[in-house]
């Protein structure tokens, strides 16, 4: 049997490809499905109850975070929801076809916004980590242009501290040429190798091109179905 040839005849490559294809389809599949806002909370009180899987989307303010969203279930009400004045500093809540909750964490570290405002941040989101039993993983979204700043650099000290497994998704990727994209994931791809709940994998994507939107899909469906159904209520929230 040829180097790289298993049993079946196809080589590893085959199977690796047919795997993302796969994986691409499934992704698709599953952002086609509705998306529909389900409640914004600024409490712990009023999380509403963990009984899908949970991706959460964190960053800076201003990296990008609801046009990705937008663009990742290509529904343009949802960033209106996410925009309306007030709701901006609340945990967002959308059900992805009754498969997926997409959390949308507020934006921090904007340079405006005083320690105060960030000691809430991080307070927030203590408290919902702390619940989520079904939280598969953060996407820490990272704006192409600036690569990693502090405020980055603590959330990641502070979700290896809760273990919650966490990827960069580079934001805005159209804003840079290809090689400096490429310097920046070798960089960020360093900077992970030293967080022990970093999963390694880097997708740039520009919700203006749609570039990395299909292979961020691909990602999260995974996580999607990689779930087994709930058999107990989640534990309380103290
Ligand atoms: P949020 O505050 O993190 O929710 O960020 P927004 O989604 O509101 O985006 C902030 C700004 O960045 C807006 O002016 C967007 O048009 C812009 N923006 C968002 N995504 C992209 C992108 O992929 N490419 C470019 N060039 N601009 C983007």
């Amino acid at each position: 049997m040829a180097d790289g040839q298993e049993k079946d005849g196809l080589s590893s490559e085959a199977r690796e490809a047919d795997r993302r294809l796969a994986a691409l389809e499934a992704g698709r599949r599953l952002f086609a499905r509705e998306c529909r806002f389900v409640a914004g909370t600024t409490t712990a009180e009023a999380l509403p109850p963990a009984s899908l899987p949970e991706v959460a989307f964190a960053g800076r303010s201003n990296v990008g975070k609801s046009s990705l969203i937008n663009a990742l279930t290509g529904q343009r009400a949802l960033a209106r929801v996410s925009h309306t004045p007030g709701r901006t500093q609340q945990i967002n809540f959308f059900d992805l076809g009754g498969r997926l909750m997409l959390v949308d964490l507020p934006g921090y570290g904007f340079a405006a916004v005083g320690r105060r405002q960030s000691g809430a941040w991080t307070r927030l989101i203590a408290l919902y980590l702390r619940g989520r039993v079904r939280l598969r993983r953060l996407c820490l979204l990272v704006d192409a242009r600036h690569g990693l700043k502090d405020s980055d650099c603590s959330t990641m000290t502070e979700l290896d501290r809760a273990a919650l497994s966490y990827q960069v998704v580079l934001t805005k990727a159209d804003k840079v040429g290809a090689e400096a994209l490429a310097g920046l994931t070798r960089k960020i791809a360093a900077e992970l190798a030293r967080h022990g709940a970093a999963h390694p994998e880097i997708i740039a994507t520009s919700a203006h091109t749609g570039q990395g939107i299909e292979a961020l899909r691909a990602a999260l469906a995974e996580l999607a179905e990689a779930v087994p159904p709930v058999l107990s209520t989640p534990t309380p929230l103290r």
